[in-house]
């Protein structure tokens, strides 16, 4: 890569020295020198999908208790899942709410959208927000027909989405995101398509109601526990390293807002009848995020009963399953060995905005969408439309002041320019058709990313990936460049320093 840009440096210097052509015949030809030379670029720098991925550097030496949330984060969901509860929630709308009958007729595309993106309620449409709550364009849909620019601008002004919209523009992050967009969306084309007048607020309401009474009433609960293999992954891996933090002296814990006949199953169906063994405390139903800074009592749960004592909790016992609770009881009642603590969880604002915001934890974000793009990013074809995408940038950049002296220039320029736009339509597609990856738009982090950022301190697709590394081992963040530093990646080219090194002393980095 840095030889390719000492390249590119030299075919723009060639071409300021060659005066015996015209302008725009020049600037052709170096349109196809640089993407000659984008074709014969190796690509060496894959990333591995089941990598750890660091935000804030976090020492493991410093962490004696390892804390976890179980749905996404311990237990991993088949798709099955998904479509479970969008057909469960759409069941409900028909026969409980009257919605029309032919909704159940019309088949779930639940790749439609991607988590994170936003709902504005009034309008019904749903978008994805950039780290600077621009709107991607693009990628804003009423149900299934793409928004035109006019058109959002008609909507927002502009490309910008206020923070303070506030409940009217609800993100869609968690455990039924995918179901609940394919509900909206389903049902507002549904509407439009026949030009029937309905109230967004309502129809909004309507959808979170019975999603809502998918989990809440336990046919979901109940629907899984009948077929585990059909909805949860076995999660290879998963009780080796949970036992590896045992072996080394690590106390775990469990903070769930799964009931605990739910999670008993889950567990025993990945890890065997003795999983309970593993962790030090177990707290069901724990209703995060008001666990953190609510005041809710603990009740012991009843295994036999399978209900809840009426007895005052004032201890917490190591074999006993507690349910509800709040955290400032369980810091004062858990008697653990070390203060650093890792918190593991799926859901980036309920899970780990208030364990490291407020109570000094470290955290970890589990993000079982991350191993799929990264697949995607190490393919060469998108690797190819990257770099490519990148260096045409640049030549606009560069050449962009001729198109203002020449008419011919300006065409060439224009060219360059609508390719550009094309280019990084197809990288957004190879990801997702409408909303592209849920980590970054074209060029910057989304809205997603940017809080992930913020609230984890590293992140990964799966837990098990963790393995990979010991329990005193340091996670490192990159030196990324920041707009005003050189362009010349620092992190690349100590990358090839420690692979050459490696390669003399015969040493591995994959140890
Ligand atoms: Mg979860």
């Amino acid at each position: 890569m840095i030889k390719t840009k000492i390249f590119f440096l030299n075919i723009f210097r060639s071409f300021s020295s060659k005066s015996g052509e015209d302008i725009p015949t020049k600037l052709r030809a170096v349109y196809v020198e640089a993407k000659a030379a984008v074709n014969h670029e190796p690509y060496t720098h894959r990333v591995n999908p089941r990598g750890v991925f660091t935000n804030y550097e976090l020492n493991l030496r410093n962490v004696g208790v390892y804390g976890f949330d179980y749905d996404y984060t311990l237990a991993i969901y088949t798709k099955n899942l998904n479509n479970l509860v969008y057909t469960c929630a759409m069941n409900r709308m028909v026969k409980d709410l009257k919605y029309p009958k032919a909704l159940l007729e019309i088949t779930s595309d639940l790749s439609f959208a991607i988590r994170g993106l936003h709902y504005d309620i009034e309008h019904c449409v749903l978008l994805k927000v950039d780290a600077y709550n621009q709107i991607q364009r693009g990628t804003v849909y009423r149900g299934k027909r793409k928004l035109s620019d006019e058109e959002v601008k008609d909507i927002y002004g502009d490309f910008s989405v206020p923070d303070n919209k506030g409940k009217n523009l609800p993100q869609l992050i968690d455990l039924f995101s995918l179901p609940w967009a394919g509900l909206l969306s389903r049902i507002v084309q549904y509407f439009d398509d026949r030009k029937l007048a309905f109230d967004p607020v309502l129809l909004y309401e309507d959808v979170a109601d019975c999603v809502q009474r998918v989990h809440a009433s336990g046919e979901m609960y109940q629907c899984v526990m009948d077929d585990l293999p059909h909805y949860v992954h076995k999660n290879e891996g998963l009780s080796d390293y949970l036992h590896m933090l045992r072996d080394h002296g690590k106390e775990l814990f469990i903070i769930t807002n799964s009931p605990f006949q739910f999670i008993n199953s889950g567990m025993t169906f990945m890890l065997g009848e003795d999983w309970r063994k593993i962790f030090k405390y177990i707290v069901v139903s724990a209703r995060k995020p008001t666990f953190f800074q609510g005041k809710a009592a603990f009740r012991r749960y009843n295994e036999e009963t399978n209900g809840l004592d009426y007895e005052k909790v004032t201890h917490l016992y190591p074999d006993q399953i507690y349910s509800g609770g709040n955290m400032k009881d369980f810091s004062e009642k858990a008697e653990f060995k070390s203060r650093g603590v890792l918190y593991f969880g799926d859901h980036i604002y309920t899970d780990l905005a208030d364990p490291i915001l407020q109570l000094g934890w470290h955290t970890a974000a589990i993000v079982p969408e991350l191993a799929r793009e990264i697949r995607v990013q190490n393919l060469d074809t998108y690797h190819y439309i990257i770099v490519w995408l990148e260096t045409l940038t640049q030549l606009i950049e560069t050449y962009q002041k001729y198109g203002d002296r020449d008419p011919l220039c300006c065409n060439v320029i224009t060219e360059w320019i609508h390719e550009r736009a094309k280019l990084r339509d197809n990288a957004k597609a190879m990801f997702n058709e409408q909303f592209g990856s849920m980590f970054r738009t074209h060029h910057s982090s989304t809205y997603f990313y940017r809080h992930l950022n913020r609230l984890a301190d590293i992140y990964t697709s799966r837990l098990p990936n963790m393995s990979t590394y010991g329990p005193e081992h340091t996670f490192f963040p990159r030196r990324n460049a920041l707009p005003h530093e050189s362009k010349t990646s620092v992190v690349e080219i100590a990358d090839e320093i420690v692979t050459k090194t490696e390669s003399v002393h015969e040493l591995s980095k994959k140890e």
